[in-house]
């Protein structure tokens, strides 16, 4: 746990004395992919940004979750629901919007001109009560009503794919559609530019001497564009660290010399 600042090292506004910060802190590298490093460094404006625009980001890149893949495959199911999937129903060819829940994909409920569309185990529920608000107006009896239900939700376990069970007496059908050619909505996928230059603002501070840090901007170049990109993703200039530790001045050579960029591609290692 990181406290050693008096302002926030995002927004440079005043903080509270160290003892005072209050809560869990900043996950440096969020929670999301294992992070467990936190700061106080941070105000809590700045927090309640990262946390609505930038820490899910990690969720939401493919790369990110490869790796997350290849190295904890049993927190998948966690990570995944953060996609959306599209999907075609195999007799109507209607677009459908999936999404996965654990290790099974489910339909979006969704509501079309004349239809509901919705998964199998959401009948009951979620489908019902659509239904009993549309019916509202005419005034069925709540025992008719349930019972109706009932009977139409147990023909409709019986239908083979694309049949249809009916309640005339509701005016209601269900038709047993099949969701098939199932892939990702690569609309869903993010950059994780934002987070990850999130994470090198924080080891920055961490890593580097004091020195550097009073003196960023002769030490880092277009620091600040690194600051605004992970707190308002403004665009990014060409960041490069001129700073070696084994040499006092500013001075290296390119051996020493550590250069950080990020680019379109991004990958954590
Ligand atoms: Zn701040």
């Amino acid at each position: 746990m990181f406290a050693i600042y008096e302002k926030c090292i995002f927004c440079k506004k005043q903080l509270p004395h160290p003892d005072d910060r209050k809560g869990e802190g900043e996950h440096i590298i969020p929670m999301n992919i294992k992070g467990f490093w936190r700061s106080y460094d941070i105000c809590r404006e700045c927090m309640e940004y990262f946390k609505d625009n930038v820490d899910n980001l990690s969720v939401k890149n493919v790369h990110i979750i490869n790796a997350i893949n290849s190295l904890f495959p049993e927190d998948l199911n966690k990570i995944y629901p953060n996609f959306k999937y599209n999907a075609k129903d195999k007799f109507t060819d209607e677009n459908l919007e999936m999404y996965r829940r654990g290790n099974k994909m489910k339909m979006k409920f969704s509501k079309k001109e004349k239809h509901l569309n919705l998964s199998d185990e959401d009948i009951k529920h979620l489908g019902f009560s659509e239904i009993k608000k549309i019916l509202k107006d005419k005034n069925f009896d709540d025992t008719t009503l349930e019972e109706e239900l009932e009977k139409l939700h147990n023909d409709y376990l019986k239908l083979k794919d694309n049949e249809i069970a009916q309640s005339e007496k509701l005016g209601i059908s269900m038709r047993k559609g099949l969701a098939h050619d199932i892939a990702i909505d690569k609309n869903s996928f993010k950059e994780a530019s934002p987070l990850i230059a999130k994470i090198v603002v924080f080891f920055i501070n961490y890593i580097l001497s004091d020195e550097v840090i009073l003196n960023v901007d002769a030490y880092i170049e277009n620091f600040q564009s690194l600051i605004n990109h992970a707190r308002f993703g403004d665009k990014i200039e060409k960041f490069t660290i001129n700073y070696s530790p084994l040499f006092k001045e500013n001075h290296y050579e390119k051996f020493h010399r550590a250069q950080i960029e990020i680019s379109d591609e991004v990958y954590i290692v």
